[in-house]
């Protein structure tokens, strides 16, 4: 992807676990890949279809110089974040700041930490089949809205489905939000956890009712197996109260491990 390059920024810091590094400070040298699509700027010859690079080089500096951390793979991750969420057509950054005078008593040239970060898609599902049902999701929606790593980009309309799995049990209203986030899979894994416990979720029987049920579906075209979370959603293509709402949204999307678009899954499983 195109990419703003910024080589050896010279900054100011006092980061350090030692107090006199706090106290003192010392240079700091930061090196960015900042991704951003820079086609509309380049036929335009417009600065503001892209992101200043001048910008880029004060905010990195006025970071560097105004926080302070132990460690710089702390500063690293902060400014990481920081500049996602000022320049937004910023989808992802690479970023290296090294520490060509880290006190250890041994010469060395320098010492570096790098981090890529950035946006990633990610497709939620969402139900309810107990209470103010539409409540508790468009609550939900509303909070994810409001935390700053998460941005919603788009929202299905709101079905009623008869219940899965277990079937008696009150009806279900569903729907899917394509969201972008900073969050790993994990970490949206808990905050998803914690909407469920904040709408008064719940976990008394696998498949019972309940009050907010978020799963992650898709996540980039990320293919993850672990205890707690299984992506994409390892039971998509059998779920019409998942996959309706998709395609009203995404239904070109890919399932990443069989290539069917949710079109095709949806036609499947009507079929
Ligand atoms: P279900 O959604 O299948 O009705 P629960 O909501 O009770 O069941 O989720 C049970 C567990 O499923 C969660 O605690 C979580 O660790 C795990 N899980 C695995 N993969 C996912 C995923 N993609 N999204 C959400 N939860 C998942
Ligand atoms: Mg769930």
């Amino acid at each position: 992807m195109d990419c703003i390059r910024i080589r050896n920024l010279e900054v100011f810091g006092h980061h350090g676990v030692y107090k006199e590094e706090n106290k003192l400070g010392q240079k700091f040298v930061v090196c960015a890949d900042v991704f951003v699509d820079i086609r509309p700027a380049g036929l335009n010859d417009e600065l503001k279809l892209s992101v200043h690079y001048g910008d880029l080089c004060n905010f990195m500096n006025d970071f560097m110089r105004t926080n302070t951390y132990y460690l710089i793979e702390a500063a690293a991750e902060q400014m990481a974040r920081a500049l996602l969420l000022r320049f937004e057509r910023v989808s992802s950054i690479k970023l290296t700041i090294k520490k060509p005078w880290a006190p250890i008593g041994l010469p060395l040239e320098e010492v570096s930490v790098q981090i890529e970060r950035g946006w990633h898609d990610a497709y939620i599902g969402m139900g309810s089949n107990m209470g103010d049902k539409k409540d508790f999701i468009s609550e939900a929606v509303k909070r994810m809205g409001h935390d700053d790593d998460i941005r919603i980009c788009e929202e299905s309309s709101l079905i009623t489905t008869k219940a899965y799995g277990k079937t008696d049990q009150p009806d279900f209203l569903n729907g899917v939000a394509h969201i972008k986030t900073l969050y790993t899979p994990n970490e949206l894994l808990v905050c998803m956890n914690e909407l469920e416990t904040l709408a008064g979720r719940e976990r008394k029987e696998h498949w019972g009712p309940r009050t907010l049920d978020l799963d992650i579906l898709f996540y980039d075209d990320l293919v993850l197996d672990s205890k707690d979370l299984t992506i994409p959603h390892y039971d998509i293509k059998n779920r019409d109260f998942v996959l309706k709402p998709l395609c009203e949204i995404a239904p070109w999307l890919r399932h990443p491990l069989t290539g069917k678009t949710v079109r095709q899954m949806l036609d499947e499983l009507e079929a």
